[in-house]
C-alpha cells in the first residue's frame, strides 16, 4: 500500500556549486516516484562518500538542483512494477545509487540488496559502497599477490581501512600513510605493517627500506594532487600506481612516455565499472557481507550526524577529522 507515503520529506538540495554554504536544509522536497527499475527506500542511515564534496565543489560535473548522497540503508516502501530483483515493502535492505542526503530515495533495484540478519543497518551502509571499492580495487585493478608489499595513502579514512583489512587478509604486507599522529592506531589496528605520518616520515625513503629497495608492487592512491609523482617514485619495476581518487585536487596530466623507465601501469578506476551486471554486484557484495560475519572485519564510524548538521559533516571530511564511514540519519 502507498497510503502512508508522505508527499514531501526532508533532504538536502544543491541548487548551485560552492562551499558547505550551498549545502540546503530542505523539509519540503517532494517525495521521489519510483520509475522504471527503481525501489522506493525510507532511509535510516545515508552515507557520506568523498564523492559528495566533488559534486558539491563542481570539481565533477553533474546537473543542479541536486541531491548528493550515493549511498544509504533503510525499508522498502514499493517499487516499480518493472524493478528487478523484486523487493517487497518492509524490507531491510542497502542500496548505491544517487541522491541520498534524503528521508527517502527512488534507488535502481539492481544495485539494491536485502541485509543479512546477522548485519546492522548502520554497518551495511557503512560497508557497502568503500567495501565495494576496496574489494574491487584490490582483485581487479591491482590482483595482489600474498607476500607482496603494497602502499596504502589515507589508510584511516573510509576506503583505507577496508584496503588494510582486506589486505591483511589476503597476506599482502601494507605500509598505510596517514595524515596526522592520531590516525596511526586505526591504520595499525586495521592491519597496516608499517603506518608512516604524512610530513613526518620520508614516505619514499622507508618504502625504499621495507622493500629491500625495489618498492612496493601496487600504491592505492585516493589522494591525488599531492602524492602522484612520489606514487610514481615508491613503484617497483612493473607494478601498478592505482589512481582512484582526489582528496587533494585533481593529478596534473603527465606524459605516458615516463611509464617505461619502470614499466609501470596507472589505472584509474572506479567502483561504478566493476559492478556492472547485477552478477558482478551480487558477487562482490556476497563477498563484503561474508567478511563481516564470518570474518570479523570490523566496521569503523566516525559519527552518526543529523541530516541537519551535513555542512558540519562535510567540513569535517574534508578537514581530515575523520576516519572511517561518516553517516546521517533523516
Ligand atoms: P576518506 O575517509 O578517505 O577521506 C579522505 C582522506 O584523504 C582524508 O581523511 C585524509 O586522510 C586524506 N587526504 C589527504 N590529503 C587531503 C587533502 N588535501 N584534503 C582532504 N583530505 C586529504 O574518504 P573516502 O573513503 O570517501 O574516499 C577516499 C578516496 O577514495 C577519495 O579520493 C574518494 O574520491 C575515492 N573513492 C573512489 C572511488 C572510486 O570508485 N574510484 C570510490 C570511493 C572512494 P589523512 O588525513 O589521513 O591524509
Amino acid at each position: 500500500s502507498t497510503t502512508q507515503i508522505p508527499k514531501t520529506m526532508k533532504g538536502i538540495l544543491v541548487e548551485k556549486t560552492g562551499g558547505t554554504e550551498v549545502l540546503q536544509y530542505k523539509t519540503d522536497l517532494p517525495v521521489p516516484e519510483p520509475k522504471e527499475g527503481e525501489v522506493l527506500i525510507k532511509n535510516d542511515f545515508i552515507g557520506i562518500n568523498y564523492i559528495d564534496t566533488y559534486f558539491r565543489t563542481g570539481l565533477y560535473p553533474s546537473q543542479k538542483p541536486e541531491i548528493l548522497g550515493r549511498d544509504a540503508s533503510g525499508t522498502v516502501v514499493h517499487a516499480h512494477p518493472s524493478a528487478t530483483p523484486t523487493f517487497h515493502p518492509g524490507e531491510r535492505v542497502v542500496w548505491m545509487g544517487t541522491s541520498g542526503y534524503a528521508e527517502y530515495t527512488a534507488a535502481p533495484a539492481s544495485k539494491t540488496m536485502a541485509i543479512p540478519s546477522a548485519i546492522s543497518s548502520p554497518d551495511a551502509c557503512a560497508a557497502l559502497l568503500q567495501g565495494l571499492t576496496a574489494l574491487t580495487l584490490t582483485e581487479e585493478a591491482h590482483k595482489v599477490e600474498k607476500g607482496d608489499w603494497v602502499l596504502v595513502l589515507a589508510a584511516s579514512g573510509g576506503v583505507g581501512v577496508w584496503l588494510c583489512q582486506i589486505l591483511r587478509a589476503k597476506g599482502v604486507r601494507t605500509i598505510a600513510t596517514v595524515g596526522s599522529e592520531g590516525k596511526v592506531g586505526v591504520a595499525r589496528e586495521s592491519g597496516a605493517e608499517v603506518v608512516l605520518v604524512e610530513g613526518r616520515d620520508d614516505v619514499l625513503g622507508r618504502v625504499r627500506e621495507c622493500t629491500g629497495g625495489k618498492g612496493v608492487a601496487a600504491v592505492f592512491d585516493g589522494v591525488g594532487k599531492d602524492t602522484f609523482e612520489r606514487g610514481l617514485e615508491c613503484v617497483a619495476l612493473k607494478g601498478t600506481l592505482v589512481s582512484f581518487g582526489n582528496a587533494s585536487g585533481p593529478v596534473a596530466p603527465f606524459a605516458i612516455a615516463r611509464l617505461s623507465a619502470k614499466n609501470v601501469k596507472v589505472v584509474r578506476p572506479t567502483v561504478m565499472n566493476y559492478i556492472v551486471t547485477r552478477e558482478e554486484f551480487e558477487h562482490y557484495t556476497s563477498r563484503l557481507f561474508k567478511m563481516m560475519v564470518d570474518e570479523h572485519f570490523t566496521i569503523r564510524i566516525h559519527e552518526t550526524y543529523p541530516l541537519k548538521d551535513v555542512a558540519r559533516a562535510h567540513n569535517d571530511l574534508e578537514g581530515r577529522k575523520t576516519m572511517g564511514k561518516l553517516l546521517m540519519t533523516p
